[in-house]
């Protein structure tokens, strides 16, 4: 499978060969415990700090101290969240949105179960916020907000600076799950309103299984994972080495790069869009088409299902997705899309393009040269898809169920 597309980058993308490089001594001989006394280990735990400047720098983070590593951004978020509720236990009020990703949806779900009051707060139909039901849901119960700093389906950026000023105007803690934004867009939690926020290597080229939780200095926090003295007490258990190393070396790329990678990535997105809205009739882009990570494009094919692009896309080697890669799989329609009033002829035939500084204008071009043929080729299977037919439409005539049940 070498030669397919890959526009499927907010679900994972490929490890910077870089990475890969400063990961392998630590896969071999440098096999040392970063807590031993000798100077075996000894040396591996400075190759941690290092790795914990580099996140520290990615982030604008005053202090590499503030930073722990975790096993993922799914961790990041339960720790964050968990821990500032065990911190404050007579506080029972959360307030997240209605368009997270499954790890704090899930999450604050299971909560709402477990007795606590959560505030969803909605989104408007560019996938916008609206800050005044967000200030008038603060009260003096609540622990903590929880918000995206970018969203994972439609990339649409949320006001985060302006969301903390608000919730830090009432003393409330204000976490951020900024998993789709780190190393796309510039981060500067030193001089900001953030006191937490998480991200995950596997999103910017750094190996899957290690993430960061950014915890602010004069924050109190009680660790998920308790047992040894690791990470300064605030995440038990043998350090991913490797996985941290790896993580460290694709946080320098991705700052080193960021400026020229997010214009040129930008350039590709754009591209492919103008082509998919001027080359297939019945399509439209889903979410704020300016306040939006550069590198996605959420885009619906009126009357089909998203499911059948992607299997269609797949037999040329295209790679993209119907949403969050967690509920690939699921023919369900996407919460963030349902949340946006994405009308019912339109939220199926959603498909999501996510790109990175590893593609370039050729593979656009491909996938701008198929797309039309797979619309066509769905709407001549569909009398619903016929576009003339309208009047008379209802969605799902289409259903690539076996397909698309067996993949994950
Ligand atoms: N938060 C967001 C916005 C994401 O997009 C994802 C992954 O898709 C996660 C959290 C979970 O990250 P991980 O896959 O590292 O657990």
């Amino acid at each position: 499978m070498n030669s397919v597309i890959y526009f499927d980058n907010n679900a994972t993308t490929c490890l910077a060969p870089e990475a890969l490089e400063a990961m392998r001594p630590y896969l071999a001989d440098l096999y040392g415990n970063p807590s031993s006394i000798h100077s075996f280990g000894s040396q591996v735990a400075k190759k941690i700090q290092e790795a914990r400047e580099q996140v520290a720098a990615l982030l604008g983070a005053s202090d590499p101290v503030e930073i722990v590593f975790t096993s993922c951004g799914t961790e990041g978020d339960n720790a964050a969240i968990r821990g500032l509720l065990e911190s404050q236990p007579d506080k029972r009020h959360i307030v997240t949105t209605q368009v997270e990703h499954p790890a704090v949806l899930g999450l604050c779900q299971h909560l709402e179960k477990k007795g606590y009051r959560v505030t969803w707060l909605g989104v408007d139909e560019e996938g916008t916020l609206d800050l005044d039901e967000l200030r008038d849901s603060l009260t003096d119960d609540t622990a903590l907000v929880s918000i995206m700093h970018a969203n994972n389906e439609t990339g649409v950026i949320f006001p985060v600076e302006q969301i903390g000023e608000i919730v830090k105007s009432r003393g409330i803690p204000f976490h951020v799950d900024a998993v789709q934004v780190a190393g796309k867009i510039s981060l500067n939690v030193k001089n900001g309103p953030i006191d937490l926020l998480t991200i995950s290597a596997h999103k910017f080229h750094g190996p899957k299984g290690i993430g960061a939780l950014y915890i602010r200095k004069g924050i109190t926090f009680r660790p998920l994972l308790v047992g040894g003295h690791q990470e300064r007490n605030r995440r038990g258990g043998t350090e991913n080495v490797a996985g941290i190393v790896g993580m460290g070396k694709a946080a320098e790329l991705a700052l080193k790069h960021m400026g020229e990678d997010a214009e040129r990535v930008r350039g590709l997105r754009d591209l492919l869009e103008r082509s998919l809205l001027d080359s297939c009739p019945g399509s439209r882009v889903n979410g704020h088409r300016k306040k939006r990570i550069a590198n996605t494009l959420n885009v619906s094919f009126e009357f089909l299902e998203g499911e059948a692009i992607l299997v269609l896309l797949d037999q040329y080697g295209i790679c993209a997705s119907t949403g969050s890669a967690c509920t690939a799989g699921s023919v369900e329609p996407s919460h963030v899309l349902r949340a946006m009033k994405v009308p019912a002829n339109w939220i199926q035939g959603a498909v999501r393009f996510s790109l990175s500084r590893y593609n370039n204008r050729d593979e656009v071009r491909l996938v701008s040269g198929k797309m039309p043929l797979i619309v066509q080729r769905l709407r001549d299977l569909s009398t619903l898809g016929r576009l003339g037919d309208r009047q008379e439409a209802q969605p799902g005539p289409y259903r690539p169920a076996e397909r698309v049940g067996a993949r994950r």
